[in-house]
């Protein structure tokens, strides 16, 4: 599941995404579907900085409030998805062509790690059927500790760095 998107998904989005800012007055600007194909070439969940922070390090020159913004025009049109795991920040991640899958969370580093399992499914359509309901998505989130304690430490030093260097 956490393969960057092909170049036909990319190519598919981009027109969905210029329909919908055509319908939408919004200007079609080339920094929007740079925001737009960062996120569908990347893996997994970022927030709105490291979006930032990644396209600023290639050397495409966006302003942060442009990220913010398209992030948010990008989840109102269904494109990307917001999640927010425990804490306050946001999450984002690909929506299109994108298995359906749950997240495991750590409460200390916030490492989020994806799994696919056939059995939540599986749980989904029983409940479905004993509740008598269409039961159409879900969101399921697991909280909990790192078992490689040093791994976790690290990545609490990384994202204290990281914070320091917002602030
Ligand atoms: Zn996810
Ligand atoms: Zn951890």
């Amino acid at each position: 599941m956490a393969h960057p998107a092909h170049e036909e998904t990319i190519n598919l989005v981009k027109e969905i995404f210029r329909s919908y800012l055509k319908e939408h007055k919004q200007r079609q600007t080339p920094e929007r579907f740079m925001v737009l194909e960062e996120i569908y070439r990347a893996d997994g969940h970022f927030d709105a900085d490291d979006i930032f922070y990644r396209m600023e390090e290639v050397g495409t020159r966006v302003s942060r409030a442009t990220v913010y913004n398209t992030l948010d025009l990008l989840v109102e049109c269904g494109l990307v998805q917001r999640q927010q795991f425990g804490k306050s920040q946001y999450y984002y991640e690909r929506a299109y062509a994108y298995q359906q899958h749950d997240h495991i969370i750590c409460n200390k580093c916030g490492h989020v790690l994806e799994f696919c399992d056939p059995r939540i499914g599986e749980i989904q359509q029983m409940l479905g059927e004993i509740h008598g309901m269409n039961i159409e998505s879900h969101s399921l989130h697991f909280y909990g500790s790192c078992k490689d304690e040093k791994t976790c430490e690290a990545r609490q030093e990384e994202s204290a760095k990281k914070e320091k260097a917002i602030n």
